[in-house]
């Protein structure tokens, strides 16, 4: 019987391994950006045209390659940046497999100009299809201007099977966002089709968020710092706010790697519990450094899979870390000064597996950090009381602070608070006096028990504050993390265009493109993205009925119908339920709903007396 196993002839090997590596133009972009930052550029600009699959040019000031690097950077398995088994458990490059440039190399015509700082000429290379067509010395620059050149020009089959343009020029965003993100102090351009699309100057993260997400995260960010020596955290937590119905502004790295890990997703998300609806993402940017030994990135090809030596320790940090964070800002409400309960019952900390384990967690870091350094899981009440005083006293600038070690000044304070406002403040401050039982706020107040409608005062809350921004021509817009579409009909497209300059007024950003169609941006602060269409389609629906209430002197009524729109009553948090009731008398009219209704009511201790 004859043999029947051959070898592969080597284009179609090269082809198939590439595969693995490059899916999508994405995925080229990404693997070049990262060899420009191994490089040690501070400069890297991303050229492309039509998404990536004429061209993909990345141009950088890194170290450039020898002309003999130059021509190995293209072999398989060639890398600078591993010699032996024991640097592969200390990686600290984003590349490590040798494997990008073959690939790129395999499946499209690519052109190379690099020269090393300290040489004076550099060197030009063409490799199509792997096959190296020209190399000769040539002037350049010093770093390294890749380009790609119709990718899968020889694979007909893959790239066919590519989509449309807006899709992978998507995914090119995404893989761009994400090393613009771990890299702030890198300046990066990014041009498509001759359009410059991104300008980012070396910046701090924050500013590198905002920069590449848009203004709308700015204050909602809630930063993320825990230390301990197993392990950094830093970033940064969105606020319930700026959660999102899609995913996509989720991001994790470790050691600086972008990775997707649902675990560790959820072990954010579930911070959230309480403070977000179901299927909403909560936004996040979270930088994780540990040693890379405990770190495998050398278990998918695009190492955006990793495995942690510890996933249930991770897991328990990156929990505590964020539950902090939201309580700190008054996000969420605080934890009690012990262990949370899923960290005391990880194995790591209540019960070893084996007496070895059992040693190591006694001395090892993880136990330390937990119950000395890091304190992510401890809320630091203290300081959850300044935050809030600073707040309170925002809103009541007449107030003085609460000073409970001084008896003088809290008698003066409470004096103050009572000439103020209906209730004491202080009573306030203790949050197990506040009761949300439905529709009704149930707080003690000084002369009786408070009951406060939440939708009303909502309502209220809202239209002061869409009247002030009329007033004073400041709306304040909230960009939406993704623009809403909507399609109308003519009359209706007619009517909107209409009422564009009293949306934009209230802080509606949205753009007409086309006959009938329409995008939100943006919408007035305090609306949802969710609410930000329904509240719109409302506003035309009652311009339909009655076109005059677009004329300035009326306006008042539609947005006293926006507020009413904009105010949806939730389950709060006692915070929130105290910043809801701290902004409501902040108002100019806080006992009455814009409608005229009722906002809240005291019961005195007479009328209580005289039930009982
Ligand atoms: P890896 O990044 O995994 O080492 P690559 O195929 O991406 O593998 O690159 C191969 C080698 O080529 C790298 O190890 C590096 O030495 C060199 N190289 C690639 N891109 C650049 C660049 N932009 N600047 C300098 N050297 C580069
Ligand atoms: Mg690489």
């Amino acid at each position: 019987m004859q043999d029947i196993i051959q070898l592969l002839p080597d284009h179609l090997a090269n082809q198939i391994a590439a595969g693995e590596v490059i899916q999508r133009p994405s995925s080229a972009v990404k693997e070049l950006l990262e060899n420009a930052i191994d490089a040690g550029a501070t400069e890297i600009q991303l050229i492309l045209k039509d998404a990536g699959k004429e061209l993909i040019r990345v141009v950088d000031n890194g170290s450039g390659m020898s002309p003999i690097d130059a021509r190995m950077s293209f072999e398989r398995h060639a890398t600078s940046k591993i010699r032996g088994i024991e640097d592969l458990f200390a990686i600290r490059t984003m590349g490590f497999r040798g494997e990008a440039l073959a690939s790129v190399a395999a499946v499209a015509q690519v052109e190379l100009k690099t020269r090393r700082h300290d040489e004076e000429t550099g060197t030009h290379l063409i490799v199509e299809a792997t096959e190296v067509k020209r190399q000769e010395a040539t002037a350049c620059s010093p770093g390294t201007s890749i380009a790609i050149k119709n990718l899968f020009y020889n694979v007909p089959a893959r790239r066919k099977f590519l989509k449309s343009n807006t899709s992978e020029y998507k995914h090119i965003l995404d893989e761009f966002t994400r090393v613009a993100m771990a890299s702030p102090e890198i300046a990066f351009r990014l041009y498509h089709n001759n359009t410059e699309q991104f300008h980012l100057q070396p910046e701090h993260l924050k500013s590198r968020i905002i920069a590449l997400l848009g203004n709308k995260a700015e204050k909602n960010l809630v930063p993320v710092t825990e230390n301990t020596e197993l392990l950094k955290i830093n970033g940064y937590i969105g606020k319930p706010e700026a959660a999102t119905r899609t995913r996509g502004n989720q991001f994790f790295f470790v050691n600086n790697r972008f990775i997707r890990s649902p675990y560790l997703h959820h072990a954010v998300a579930s911070a959230f519990e309480g403070l977000l609806e179901k299927e909403v993402f909560p936004f996040y940017v979270l930088f994780l450094e540990l040693d890379p030994q405990r770190v495998d990135v050398n278990v998918h090809p695009s190492k955006q899979e990793v495995k942690f030596d510890d996933e249930r320790m991770l897991y328990a940090y990156i929990h505590a870390a964020a539950t902090h964070a939201l309580a700190r800002f008054n996000i969420a409400p605080s934890l009690d000064f012990s262990l949370s309960p899923e960290i005391q019952n990880l194995t790591a900390i209540s019960m070893p597996v084996s007496d070895a384990q059992k040693e190591e967690v006694r001395k090892g870091l993880l136990h330390h950090s937990f119950s000395e350094k890091g304190r992510a899981h401890l809320i630091d009440h203290q300081n959850e009381r300044r935050n809030w005083q600073q707040q309170r006293s925002a809103f009541f600038p007449e107030m003085p602070e609460p000073a409970a070690d001084n008896p003088q000044k809290t008698d003066i304070h409470k004096e103050t608070a009572a000439a103020a406002l209906p209730f004491s403040g202080h009573n306030t401050f203790q949050h197990h006096s506040l009761l949300q039982w439905g529709e009704y706020l149930i707080t003690t107040v000084k002369s009786g028990f408070l009951l406060l409608h939440q939708k009303r005062a909502l309502e209220r809350i809202l239209y002061e504050s869409l009247s002030e921004k009329i007033q004073n021509g400041h709306p304040v817009s909230q960009q939406l993390l993704f623009p809403v579409a909507i399609e109308t009909s003519a009359p209706d497209a007619a009517l909107l265009q209409q009422a564009l300059p009293f949306l934009r007024k209230t802080g509606y950003d949205i753009e007409p493109f086309g006959q009938q169609s329409f995008a939100i941006n943006g919408a007035p602060a305090g609306i949802s993205s969710a609410r930000a269409q329904e509240v719109l389609e409302d506003i035309i629906e009652q311009i339909k009925h009655e076109p005059s209430m677009l004329k300035d002197k009326e306006q008042d009524r539609l947005l006293k119908i926006m507020a009413r729109q904009m105010a949806q009553p939730k389950q709060l948090s006692a915070p929130e339920a105290q910043a809801l009731i701290d902004e409501l008398f902040a108002c100019a009219q806080p006992q009455y709903a814009p409608g005229g209704k009722a906002v809240f009511r005291i019961l005195s201790k007479e009328q209580l007396s005289g039930l009982l």
